[in-house]
């Protein structure tokens, strides 16, 4: 494929448009007055048009030529995250196929920061490393703060979305109450897969009558990143979470989602405290009935029984250990037995 490095100017010669930037070879960011010029000038095969909304046709007529739209808004809490995997197949399969342009309105902020997660898993560096190497020809590049926080998120899960990761349980947390708070309800695709609902695992296998305490050494409040720890329901066994999907706490110490940020730097220490906590405080999951529309807050039921587990609230509630933790998706100790999953 010939690579052509002209570019065309927009047609009015006293508007200044910036001009597209190479960010390794064969991937560019530009922005959207530069866009049709760098469409015709730089043999772009593939495009991905980001805006709030994206527009319409972005190749502006070009055929064959492959696009992804995001939507996403230049604002500090604009969800880029969970668009990255998705934009980096794109990128990754345009790259072996041709060229790929990824731009937004003024080509600093958001496509910059799609192009820095590119770079990042590309090159194996962090946020600070990739942007240095995009600034050298792009001097205007700068995604918002939150997307940088964002970026070093993704930065230390390896370079994927890693959904037991605490810090990343409570952005998600976060994204889904400012969607309930501007749309007045919680997309369905937003909530976590109910775990009772896999194939196999509809109900946890009879254990020994031991407490339930003893069971679960781990952690003292139900969770625990390995998938091992199941949490079922104490009348009729079925399972309600795995470990993966609680959100831990600090004894004492309150829990709000919008916090991820610090979340984000420090790992859960396990300091020991004399206070004992009545919740184990979930994710949002899909069997959680009436919290996606309608009240604030509600009981929690068994989807299998439907005897009351526990109680959501998306202001937040506070667990016996007097942490608050906001929004609270809790069933309690008493009403669930937490074991480790023996295979077979
Ligand atoms: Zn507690
Ligand atoms: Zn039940």
């Amino acid at each position: 494929m010939c690579r052509v490095r002209g570019y065309v100017m927009a047609e009015d010669p006293s508007v200044e448009v910036p001009a597209p930037n190479e960010v390794e070879p064969g991937l560019w960011t530009c922005a959207e007055a530069a866009l049709p010029g760098a469409v015709a000038g730089l043999g772009i095969t593939h495009l991905i048009s980001i805006g709030y909304p994206p527009p319409d046709d972005p190749t502006g007529g070009v055929p064959n030529m492959e696009t992804l739209s995001l939507t996403l808004e230049d604002e500090d809490d604009g969800d880029l995250l969970t668009q990255i995997p998705n934009a980096l197949a794109f990128i990754s399969n345009g790259l072996k196929q041709g060229n790929v342009l990824v731009h937004c309105h003024a080509g600093q902020s958001r496509s910059v920061a799609v192009a820095t997660a590119h770079l990042m898993r590309s090159q194996s560096v962090n946020v600070d490393e990739a942007l240095t190497t995009i600034k050298k020809n792009n001097k205007n590049a700068q995604p918002n703060d939150g997307f940088i926080s964002q970026l070093n998120l993704w930065h230390s899960m390896g370079c994927r979305l890693n959904m037991a990761d605490e810090a990343f349980k409570m952005y998600t947390m976060a994204k889904m109450v400012r969607e309930r708070e501007y749309n007045g309800y919680v997309e369905a695709t937003s909530v976590r897969p109910d775990p009772g609902a896999e194939v196999g695992m509809s109900s946890t296998t009879p254990f020994s009558g031991t407490s339930a305490s003893s069971l679960a050494p781990a952690q003292k409040n139900g969770g625990g990143t390995e998938a091992g720890v199941l949490i079922s329901c104490r009348k009729c066994r079925r399972l309600v979470a795995r470990g993966a999907n609680a959100l831990l706490h600090e004894p004492g110490e309150g829990m709000d989602a919008f916090s991820w940020r610090k979340r984000a730097k420090q790992s859960t220490s396990n300091t020991s405290s004399e206070q004992q906590c009545a919740h184990i405080f979930l994710e949002p999951l899909a069997w959680m009935k009436d919290i996606e529309e309608g009240p604030t807050e509600g009981k929690l039921c068994c989807p299998k029984c439907d005897v009351k587990l526990g109680h959501f609230n998306w202001v937040g509630s506070r667990c016996a250990c007097s942490a608050w933790v906001a929004p609270s998706f809790y069933v309690q100790q008493g009403k669930v037995d937490v074991m480790k999953h023996r295979a077979g």
